[in-house]
């Protein structure tokens, strides 16, 4: 066993001082009984703990760090930005240089504002697109995530699922009327509500892929469905590509699904690891922010020199190394069948869903985790056995049933071959 000792007391004490001892519930390792790790630093695919452990790592920040941990040119942006200053609260060269860069990326974005997290992104894209509509009302899905707004946290996923609390309290009653919820892969259940209320839908959020109560990949009739129901009835079809974006190919979900959204948002990798966040789309939308239109939204910090260096920095090797999302892909499915393998060899039961370097293995005896329903059949006490003895292995997973891991491009074939097996030594225990 290893010795945790300094992790353990850190958290005594953290929790003296922070809510729950962590500042994101996702963070503790509650779900899985037991205390989180302090993490002392990264490098490349590996965290290092205050106890002198290294682990190679499937969390990545919970998304960003797709070029793995402390990449050197991200690090130098940083350090050679914040020697100018690091904040000014006047307009700056990066942010267009930010903005050009999505948009050569995305080609769906005509204009974008610069938030400072991927709750910000949601919340505010989800008010322009009730400034634009002059309607209120917002379909999400059950079990996706979308930050924690009041509007988006009903039925939620991540670790308000992890936690039992999918819908918080403190969200008035009046706000989760406003929130419809549908079934992810059932477009059934998202014309029922257009049925139901024709004319009073502003928007429709989802995750185009999601992470968020693990990978639930969406059936192509779905996805064409929904943006044929939002075309049809005059709703914002809103991709939240925060954990997606960057991430599944430069031009993210929408890219390999074929689907143009109306606006999107975006996070995690666009910060290079630094806070951030952003929504964009089409022009006609945007043009009703402030201060061009009416639709206040601002923000102290956003645009932030050092997030636009980190970020850009990130997106501009995304975009200008030759074969970077092969090379990721080709990662993943080394990884994503190296763990089918071992729970066929074993015949142990289980579902691994992966969509690029996205991938989740569900403890399951179904055949396929589609929906929401599915996932909430799968075992989290196997899951937390397993998620302890990867641990023990030199593993770091979500410590959570209900989130995606994440490859990196420092992820080598050596370390996924470990992983794979430090994953059969933990089904063969478990089984
Ligand atoms: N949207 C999605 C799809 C996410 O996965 C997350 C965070 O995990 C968010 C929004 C919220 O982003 P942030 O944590 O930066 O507020």
């Amino acid at each position: 066993m290893k010795n945790y000792t300094q992790s353990i007391a850190a958290f005594q004490e953290a929790q003296k001082h922070i809510p729950g001892g962590v500042n994101s519930p996702v963070r503790s390792f509650k779900s899985v009984d037991g205390d989180p790790l302090f993490i002392a630093s990264a490098k490349g695919a590996k965290v290092f703990d205050i106890d002198g452990h290294e682990y190679i790592d499937y969390v990545g920040s919970w998304g960003p760090m797709i070029l793995g941990h402390a990449h050197p040119d991200v690090i130098m942006a940083i350090q050679k930005t914040a020697a100018k200053g690091t904040s000014f609260g006047a307009p700056t060269l990066l942010e267009t240089e930010m903005a050009l860069q999505i948009k050569k990326m995305v080609p769906s974005i005509d204009s974008i504002r610069m938030v400072n997290s991927g709750t910000e992104a949601t919340m505010s894209a989800l008010r322009l697109a009730r400034g634009y509509t002059n309607r209120e009302l917002v379909i999400k899905f059950e079990g996706c995530y979308h930050g924690h707004n009041d509007s988006f946290l009903i039925k939620a996923g991540s670790g308000a699922l992890t936690f039992g609390t999918p819908n918080s309290p403190g969200v008035t009653s009046g706000t989760a009327r406003d929130t419809l919820t549908a079934g992810y892969n059932d477009l059934d259940s998202v014309k029922e509500l257009f049925n139901r209320y024709p004319e009073q839908i502003a928007a429709l959020i989802l995750e185009p892929v999601t992470g968020n109560m693990g990978v639930v990949i969406p059936e192509p009739e779905f996805i064409q469905g929904v943006r044929d129901l939002c075309t049809k009835y005059g709703t914002v079809l809103i991709f939240d590509e925060v954990m997606t974006g960057f991430r599944l190919s430069k031009g993210g979900a929408q890219q390999i699904l074929g689907i143009t959204p109306d606006l999107t948002c975006f996070g995690k990798i666009i910060g290079g690891g630094l806070p951030v966040g952003a929504y964009g789309g089409k022009q006609e939308i945007m043009d009703k922010l402030a201060p061009k239109g009416p639709v206040y939204q601002a923000g102290t910090l956003s645009g932030n020199p050092l997030a636009m260096a980190a970020g850009l920095t990130a997106l501009k090797i995304l975009d200008e190394t030759d074969g970077f999302y092969d090379m990721l892909e080709d990662k993943s499915a080394q990884l994503g069948e190296g763990i089918k393998k071992c729970l066929a060899d074993l015949n142990f039961p289980g579902v691994v869903n992966r969509v690029g370097s996205m991938f989740t293995l569900f403890f399951t005896e179904e055949e396929q985790v589609n929906s929401f329903a599915d996932a909430l059949k799968c075992n989290t006490v196997t899951y937390a056995k397993y998620f302890k003895m990867a641990l023990e292995s030199g593993v770091y997973l979500a410590p959570s049933q209900f989130e995606a891991g994440f490859m990196s491009a420092a992820h080598t074939s050596k370390k996924i071959d470990k992983t794979i097996e430090a994953t059969y030594e933990a089904l063969k225990v478990l089984k």
